[in-house]
């Protein structure tokens, strides 16, 4: 699977960094890069009342930038900015299930915004779990339950950071046979 790394409005640039190296660690036959294009996020996704922007919206504009370059099975958006869904407080992602794009969102996993003190290891540990689980989802794969696995649901940044960075053995077999349909 080729995955392109999309980095949406400001992002620390060794979160990508750590994103690129990372992926591939999880995923069977897995390459990734940070594309040199940057989107800016879109005004629209803004939502005044919440003081947030809208998931949903921003996940369309990669997608949309997505399907004009064809370079990538999957683009991963990055962005980081606190983002919500309709029906949920806050989101840290958000992917078509299967589909060719996933975004996920930084706001609320440094670990400064629970008022710990900042930890570039935890940060991007949690950044990689969500990467992780949020492509599966663009694999076909659905909520597992499974608590340690990665595509359990996260309710909070304590399910996060229960998980492990791993898929569980059914989880692993379903995301490498999508993998192995990619053409
Ligand atoms: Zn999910
Ligand atoms: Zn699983």
């Amino acid at each position: 699977m080729k995955v392109g790394i999309l980095q949406i409005g400001q992002v620390a640039p060794e979160v990508l960094v750590a994103l690129e190296e990372g992926l591939p660690k999880t995923f069977p036959d897995t390459t990734c890069s940070i594309i040199k294009e940057v989107l800016t996020i879109p005004q629209s996704s803004f939502d005044k009342k919440r003081n947030q922007y809208n998931s949903s919206l921003i996940l369309n504009e990669a997608r949309v930038y997505a399907a004009k370059k064809q370079d990538f099975h999957r683009v991963l958006g990055v962005v980081d900015a606190d983002t919500f869904t309709f029906g949920l407080n806050y989101v840290f992602g958000e992917a078509y299930t299967p589909g060719g794009t996933a975004l996920i969102s930084l706001w609320r996993l440094k670990p400064e915004f629970y008022k710990d003190k900042a930890d570039l290891a935890l940060y991007t540990l949690r950044t990689l779990k969500e990467a992780v689980h949020e492509l599966g989802h663009t694999l076909g794969l659905q909520h597992c339950p499974r608590s340690l696995c990665i595509m359990h649901f996260s309710n909070s940044i304590f399910d996060t950071d229960k998980k492990q960075n791993l898929l569980c053995d059914e989880c692993y077999l379903q995301a490498a046979i999508a993998i192995s349909n990619l053409r």
